[in-house]
């Protein structure tokens, strides 16, 4: 299994966020499989509660 991800989920402009309805720009992977749209607001407040959950972030910088 590799360790990194090296390929990063293009997100539409469609997605929006799940907390606020912005934009998406990040893409949150959870370590059961989900997944999260967040803006990049939400992307930084929920960073370090991800890292602890082993969620992986995908930022999109547009
Ligand atoms: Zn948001």
């Amino acid at each position: 299994m590799p360790t990194s991800i090296t390929t990063v989920p293009i997100l539409s402009p469609l997605d929006r966020c799940d907390r606020c309805g912005a934009t998406a720009q990040a893409k949150v992977v959870l370590a059961g499989g989900g997944e999260l749209l967040f803006c990049a607001h939400h992307a930084r407040e929920h960073g370090p509660r991800l890292n602890e959950l082993q969620a992986k972030l995908f930022l999109q910088l547009t």
